[in-house]
């Protein structure tokens, strides 16, 4: 749906603050108890600008968007963010060859010096060209998120194996829901959106999720963790810390990565992030706080300006002390025309117009009472005038 508001100008959006945006309030539903926006919310932040990057191609790696933590691009700097993994102070003792980051067998994990929780990952990997061993042996190494939810690094281009340990696998969860491959020798591209397990409380109120693309195919579709997974065993929900390191499985296969980076991701509801939705206690905070800062630059305003963000405040927050300010300001605002005779007022209609829209749209939603004093005066007026035709 387009807004008749729109389209608002560049510099309008650079500049966001509350009082630029006075013709886009009292437009979209009001908040409610579990959503401290209205629809339509032009007091919502911006969404951050983000360079995008570029794909792959078998012969180069793409860029990473401008916003990713660079992990592994092949520079000595990026080298120096993996440590051994039984050693952290040691270096890996993978190789470094021609911008990638090869396994060496019996060399051990290796995982990055820092620690990162939730995130979007990319990476991408090779198995060796040349097929040797089969099944689970066969170009076998691991993505690690947090050092301990593996989505399975394997080259099962041409070599059955169980599904649940299938490349693209949460390795003993689920299987992937296809398999995307393309022959061993070529670069295979993982993007990863992780959400590790919430407990408060000791009680997990987000179990966490994994979503994979595998080579742009889909193949975890936000699959729940249910501890993690692992060999063998049948793992149980258990608290995670805040962050890890990502860790790279050696599983005894020389497997290649390169183009590893990450994007934070922001906190989800369950952890007081600013969600679409949220718990009432928040909701209730939220709300509160947008109204306080469309006050705060309400009190530095005048006139109608003034009425009309003390009036748009209401929608988030009807507190009493804003309405007595408000009908304050609404009568003196209404007795600087209230006596000028009907063919002086031509020039006040797009201002009476404007602020009867945000009456009445705090009447519909009983932010205000239909005893408003603005209320029964404006539509009389408008009526009279022919304003509503
Ligand atoms: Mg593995």
């Amino acid at each position: 749906m387009r807004s008749k508001f729109l389209p608002v100008s560049l510099a309008a959006l650079a500049a966001a603050s509350p009082s630029v945006f006075a013709d886009g309030a009292f437009y979209g539903d009001p908040p409610d108890a579990t959503h401290p926006w209205t629809i339509h919310d032009m007091n919502r932040a911006q969404p951050a600008r983000v360079e995008p990057g570029s794909f792959s191609t078998q012969e180069q790696p793409g860029k990473p968007p401008s916003d990713a933590i660079i992990l592994f691009d092949g520079s000595p700097a990026s080298v120096e963010k993996w440590a051994a993994d039984k050693n952290p102070l040691e270096p890996t003792k993978w190789i470094v060859k021609d911008g990638t980051l090869q396994c060496v067998p019996g060399a051990g994990y290796t995982k990055t010096r820092e620690e990162f929780g939730d995130c979007q990952l990319h990476l991408e990997w090779s198995a060796p060209a040349k097929p040797e061993g089969s099944s689970q042996g066969r170009g076998n190494s691991g993505v690690f998120l947090m050092g301990q939810v593996e989505v399975q690094v394997l080259d099962n281009f041409n070599n059955p194996t169980y599904a649940d340990g299938f490349a693209g696998s949460v390795y003993g969860i689920n299987p992937p829901m296809a398999n995307p491959l393309v022959a061993p020798g070529q670069w295979q591209i993982y993007d990863i959106i992780f959400r590790r397990p919430v407990f408060k409380d000791g009680k997990e109120i987000e179990t966490g999720y994994l979503t994979v693309f595998l080579n742009g195919v889909l193949v975890q579709d936000h699959t729940a963790l249910e501890g993690g997974g692992g060999h063998m065993g049948r793992s149980k929900p258990h608290p995670f810390p805040e962050k890890g390191p990502l860790k790279l499985q050696d599983h005894g296969n020389p497997v290649r990565y390169r183009n590893i980076w990450y994007r934070p991701l922001p906190k989800r509801a369950s952890e007081g992030g600013d969600t679409s939705t949220m718990s009432p206690e928040a909701t209730a905070a939220k709300r509160k706080q947008i109204a306080t800062s469309i006050r705060d630059a309400a009190a530095k305003q005048q006139g109608k300006e003034q009425l009309l963000h003390f009036m748009e405040s209401l929608t988030y927050d009807a507190d009493p002390a804003t309405i007595t300010k408000v009908t304050d300001l609404a009568t003196a605002w209404h007795a600087s025309f209230k006596d000028l005779a009907p063919d002086k007022l031509a020039d006040k209609k797009g201002e009476v117009l404007q602020v009867n829209k945000a009456v009445q749209y705090l009447v519909r939603f009983k932010m205000l009472p239909d005893s408003f004093v603005l209320n029964a005066p404006l539509k009389k007026l408008i009526t009279d005038l022919g304003w509503d035709e």
